[in-house]
């Protein structure tokens, strides 16, 4: 990423905008609103090695399915560069290879941060899922508010919901159904 770009781009948008860059609160703005973009809100762009720790599954399981409900998604839109926001439920089936749960979330996390659409978000978390473990099944459900359909637009502030399925989860009915149960339950600090 080119910092000096990112920083260059925010001082015309703001210059564009007929803001007074030398008032106190804008001075430093194109500095600080570069390094969030680059260290925060797209650091999964900067960061290109990223791969799972898995581990064989021992003899005796017998494959049940490992969800993450309630991982926290914040992202940037590509097409108004805003923010959606909301949570991710992420499930899969293991044939041969576990990883650890806390990865489900570093998964969502890492292809978060990122500008892009809620579509293929969904999409990239169960394919990485699938490439990497090679698991019976995986499931995705993205549900999000948009602010760029919140603030412009019908300013309504509708949530979004996207789902990716792969494998058992297309082919079985009782497994989607179980899934699709579990992503649909509340968040324990919510009931
Ligand atoms: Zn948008």
């Amino acid at each position: 990423m080119d910092k000096v770009k990112v920083r260059q781009g925010i001082q015309l948008l703001l210059e564009g905008l007929g803001v007074d860059l030398e008032s106190d609160h804008f001075r430093d703005t194109p500095e600080r609103t570069a390094k969030a973009w680059i260290d925060e809100l797209c650091s999964g762009l900067g960061e290109k090695n990223f791969s799972l720790t898995t581990f064989p599954v021992g003899a005796n399981y017998e494959s049940s399915m490992v969800v993450l409900q309630h991982i926290p998604v914040r992202s940037v839109c590509a097409h108004h560069l805003l923010p959606f926001y909301g949570e991710a439920t992420v499930a899969y089936i293991p044939d041969k290879r576990l990883c650890g749960l806390s990865k489900l979330s570093r998964i969502v996390d890492y292809y978060s941060r990122r500008p892009q659409v809620q579509e293929e978000l969904t999409c990239d978390i169960a394919n990485f899922l699938s490439e990497q473990l090679s698991p019976k099944g995986a499931g995705v459900i993205v549900k999000a508010t948009h602010m760029c359909m919140a603030m412009r637009g019908v300013s309504h502030d509708g949530v979004m919901t996207t789902s990716s399925l792969k494998g058992s989860f297309l082919s079985e009915g009782n497994v989607r159904a179980e899934f699709m149960a579990l992503a649909n339950t509340q968040s324990l600090n919510k009931l």
